[in-house]
């Protein structure tokens, strides 16, 4: 890993997600939707990188990241989320996940969200929100990551769907052929999908039954 870089903060964003502010180191850039490999710097963890993907913007003094624990599995993300500010840190250069090629429809699941939300948020910036559409599939409400935020940057082309959960103002479905035949009028636009493999499978199937063609990443946890 190229760099060391320090957490300064962080602050949970829903029950097991938080979000992670990091030192940027000089000269570093990165194009929204990339990832980079982190790790934790210490004896037992230096080696043990994983992928994740910055969520704050370009131009940022510092790094944000938002990182789902898995408690159950005794691993990394545990270990972040148990990390207090001033923890040391290594980070790769970043590498491609999912580019950014015009106005289309984002299509995630849980913490797939991720590389959209560092998409969203540039074009935000932009004035370039038109014409995209976001499909956040949940459990449940409480799951949703920066619910408010993608509320507010697209209005009613923030579709949100919790599958384990009926609740006013939420889709309770999943994900599917029908869902998406009912959702998006047109298929011939650009499509990004990104969420954990069952998920994945299930979305670019019903993608390519609508002679759609997808971008496409999968979270493999
Ligand atoms: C390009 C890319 C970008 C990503 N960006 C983000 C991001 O921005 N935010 C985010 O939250 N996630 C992101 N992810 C997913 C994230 O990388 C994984 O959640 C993370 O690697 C999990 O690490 P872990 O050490 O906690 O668990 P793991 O590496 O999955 O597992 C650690 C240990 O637990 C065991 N284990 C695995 N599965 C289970 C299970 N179901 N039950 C019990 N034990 C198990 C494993 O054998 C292993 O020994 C991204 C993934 C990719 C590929």
């Amino acid at each position: 890993m190229n760099h060391t870089v320090n957490l300064l903060m962080s602050q949970f964003v829903t029950h097991d997600v938080k979000h992670f502010i990091v030192s940027k180191p000089a000269g570093f850039s990165i194009i929204p939707g990339q990832g980079v490999e982190l790790a934790i710097n210490r004896p037992d963890l230096r080696e043990q990188g994983r992928p994740f993907t910055p969520t704050g913007l370009a131009g940022d003094r510092v790094l944000e990241f938002t990182i789902k624990a898995y408690p159950d599995h005794g691993g990394v993300t545990q270990a972040l989320h148990q990390l207090e500010p001033g923890a040391e840190l290594l980070m790769s250069e970043p590498f491609g996940t999912i580019s950014y090629q015009g106005p289309g429809v984002f299509i995630a699941g849980g913490a797939g969200v991720t590389p959209f939300l560092a998409i969203l948020r540039e074009l935000a910036g932009k004035g370039e929100l038109g014409g995209q559409t976001l499909i956040f599939s949940n459990k449940a409400p409480r799951d949703v990551i920066c619910e408010a935020e993608l509320r507010h940057l697209l209005g009613d082309r923030c579709i949100l769907t919790c599958t384990g959960a009926a609740v006013a103002g939420y889709e309770h479905r999943r994900v599917d052929r029908a869902f998406l035949e009912e959702k998006i009028g047109d298929f011939k636009q650009r499509f990004y999908v990104c969420g954990p493999p069952p998920f994945m499978e299930a979305v670019n199937a019903a993608l390519a039954d609508l002679g759609a063609n997808a971008e496409s990443l999968v979270f493999e946890r």
